[in-house]
């Protein structure tokens, strides 16, 4: 399968023809103050977006400016669509995260092996609260460190020179650490893509702030309906939001999408998955993914308490290939 042709921005940044988005975005000349509205800041960085060339005489970077709003949106908290509305620095929301904290950061080796080995920094808390997480302990309890941004810059810079290809901001989930990712970024120099790995219940200011930062969205594709959604993640008007970002970061960037195949939702989750992607977003690469077990409250849920067949993983794959899906 031709992924290079696919994933064209990612594989230019390897090879060296291109540079990360981020590191654009930080010649973006863009003049802004403190005391801007949001509404000020917003405007201006849509025109920035849109415009994405150098402005001589302003002293400040489209990079700044989203750091800026990302700041603001930290004190009334709208980073995922369950919009908490809480001051991050005074108490935490839904997914139990005020500053970043970070359970664990390494070259990982089990990635897709386009993306190895991957620089995955691995965030504690989640706004999802999926009964089945393999993940429950650093996603479901505050279970990390904060790191400096200047250290964690230093160590995108180490973990280049051991032979990452890419920095890979993963949780439980990235997006309650937004403002803080942006402000590592400031502060790093690598040519090194950059991957949002997330379930994407991102809200629309998160995806705006995230065009011209990221190069690759590594999505997690979960449910095709949202009543599975609710009673698995606990989160509301699931499709209408992943599908909303979905479409966004096909636009936006490199997409490759993950979906977990479950058991007893080949018929109500994948199939109805990939029927989307097929129509909405054909030419991204897709990772149907076998390795589902039994973890956390899972065995509470007799429909997912046991591992998955083979034969469903065959009908998943089988029915993907159907419809055509550039399959990794
Ligand atoms: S990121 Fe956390 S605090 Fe912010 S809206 Fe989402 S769940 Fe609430």
């Amino acid at each position: 399968m031709d992924y290079r042709r696919i994933l064209k921005n990612y594989f230019a940044i390897l090879d060296g023809k291109k540079k990360a988005v981020y590191l654009e975005c930080k010649q973006i000349r863009v003049d802004f103050s403190k005391s801007d509205s949001i509404r000020e800041l917003w405007s201006k960085h849509d025109k920035a977006v849109e415009r994405w060339k150098s402005e001589e005489g302003a002293q400040k970077t489209l990079l700044d400016l989203k750091i800026e709003i990302a700041t603001r949106i930290f004190r009334n908290c709208h980073f995922c669509e369950r919009r908490c509305g809480v001051d991050r620095t005074k108490v935490a929301g839904n997914c139990m995260v005020k500053e970043a904290l970070i359970a664990s950061e390494f070259l990982h080796m089990g990635e897709e092996y386009i993306l190895i080995p991957s620089y995955t920094i691995f965030f504690s808390g989640c706004p999802f609260h999926c009964v089945f997480c393999q993940n429950w302990d650093i996603s479901q309890m505050l279970n990390g460190l904060y790191v400096e941004h200047e250290i964690l810059s230093k160590m995108i810079e180490k973990r280049k020179s051991q032979g990452a290809l890419n920095v890979n901001w993963v949780g439980g989930d990235p997006t309650p650490n937004l403002p803080y990712i942006l402000k590592v970024l400031k502060l790093c120099e690598t040519n090194i893509p950059q991957i949002w790995n997330s379930n994407m219940y991102c809200s629309m200011e998160t995806m705006k702030l995230l065009k011209g930062v990221i190069d690759l969205y590594l999505t997690d594709f979960k449910y095709g309906n949202n009543e599975c959604a609710e009673r698995l993640s606990k989160v509301e008007n699931y499709l209408e939001v992943v599908e909303r970002n979905h479409l966004i970061a096909y636009k936006d960037g490199d997409m490759l999408v993950r979906h977990l195949v479950m058991p007893n939702h080949v018929e109500c989750c994948t199939k109805p998955i990939v029927d989307w992607l097929s129509k909405n977003a054909p030419m991204s690469v897709v990772n149907v993914m076998e390795q589902y077990r039994p973890e956390y409250k899972a065995y509470e849920y007799p429909d997912i308490s046991r591992p998955l067949k083979r034969s469903e993983y065959e009908d998943a794959v089988r029915y993907a290939k159907e419809k055509g899906l550039c399959l990794i």
